[in-house]
């Protein structure tokens, strides 16, 4: 089935992304309230100067309300906008209510998954196909509140790459908010960034910023950390948070040890990608020296007489030591390796992309 509705054929098509971004001062030159030259024969593609990136999987409640926060906000705003909605195989009405708000609001743009990819696959796709100059994500069960966007706009503004919100005072129960604090302090201690907040639904960033992070698998709560090691300035606002009105979460108890897995997966494939060597070769070099020092000094001990080596479990000891030291620097080799031939990317299946 097509979804292509006929307005789409006056928007823009798909940004090529050679061309360099528009600056701020050439987009609001092209603000559809300014008059434009006459003698323009060809005007380029507007393209928006935000985009807002809405993962959502079955929202249906929530849709309507957050389309016409969202709508206020903007209008605000003055500024060229797209609302993407990605449907992350929603199974209650949540793509239908989105076609309603499609028909009234052509600012309204829907990606539609064939299944539940999970919201980092949303989020990837929603990076992919934004055009804007800035995008935001903000979650669609009404938590996050779009009042804040011009705010995360103004720290863009101001220099930032990457801005984070910061749920200081939370409105979830206490069975996430404890290992959520626990989960931001190890992460920033072991990512050495110093923000608070890092699995926060609202998000700005430049355009860049999405065009270059890879987001897959659960990663999206480490999109700060994929950012800082990509090189880009990362900072944070606080943020209000709301209970959730509607629906129940998405994540149950196993996002606090898969979210703890893929932390070790954003440092790897962060800051020990290019030498993986550097961090296995390390703790493998430690752990041989180690060995090699405790079964020497028993070596030394049962030549002279004193000891007899098979009642000295250290012995055994020092022998893992080498074994597993041996093992740690193999493995960092073969790191070394897969780091030269680069993994081919996911493809997600897309269902509908209504433009
Ligand atoms: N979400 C999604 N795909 C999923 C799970 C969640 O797109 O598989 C969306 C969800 O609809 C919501 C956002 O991601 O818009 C955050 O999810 P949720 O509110 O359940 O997370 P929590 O607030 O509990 O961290
Ligand atoms: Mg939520």
């Amino acid at each position: 089935m097509s979804d292509q509705t006929p307005d789409s054929a006056s928007e823009p098509r798909e940004r090529p992304e050679a061309s360099p971004a528009p600056t701020q001062q050439q987009n609001q030159q092209r603000r559809p309230n300014q008059q434009r030259p006459q003698q323009q024969r060809n005007p380029q593609p507007q393209w928006p100067d935000l985009s807002v990136v809405i993962p959502l999987f079955n929202e249906e409640e929530s849709l309507k309300e957050l389309h016409s926060q969202l709508r206020a906000v903007l209008g605000r705003m003055n500024l060229r906008y797209e609302l993407l909605f990605i449907d992350d195989g929603s199974t209650d009405r949540s793509f239908q209510v989105l076609r309603e708000l499609k028909r009234i609001d052509r600012h309204v743009k829907i990606i539609r998954f064939r299944r539940n990819y999970g919201k980092s696959a949303a989020l990837s796709v929603g990076f992919e196909k934004s055009q804007g100059n800035i995008v935001v994500t903000l979650d669609a069960d009404l938590q996050d509140d779009p009042a804040e966007i011009p705010l995360l706009k103004k720290r863009l503004d101001d220099g930032l790459d990457l801005v984070s919100g910061w749920k200081k005072k939370r409105h979830d129960p206490l069975s996430k908010t404890v290992p959520s604090r626990f989960f931001n302090f190890v992460t920033a201690k072991l990512t050495g960034i110093p923000i608070h907040d890092f699995n926060c639904g609202l998000k700005a960033y430049r355009r860049e910023v999405v065009k270059a992070v890879k987001v897959y698998g659960e990663l999206h709560r480490y999109v700060p950390v994929l950012a800082h090691w990509e090189g880009f300035k990362v900072g944070e606002v606080v943020v209000q948070h709301r209970a959730r009105r509607f629906g129940k979460t998405k994540f149950g108890i196993g996002r606090f040890w898969r979210g703890f897995l893929d932390l070790l997966t954003a440092l790897f494939t962060t800051r020990y990608l290019q030498s993986p060597l550097h961090l296995f070769g390390f703790w493998g070099l430690v752990a041989v020296c180690a060995g090699l020092v405790i079964d020497g000094w028993l070596a030394v001990e049962w030549y002279l007489g004193r000891t007899s080596l098979g009642n000295r479990p250290l012995f055994l000891g020092g022998i893992l030591c080498i074994i597993v030291g041996i093992q740690f620097i193999s493995i960092g080799l073969l790191g070394e390796m897969i780091s030269k031939t680069r993994v081919s990317e996911t493809q997600y299946q897309i269902r509908d992309f209504i433009k």
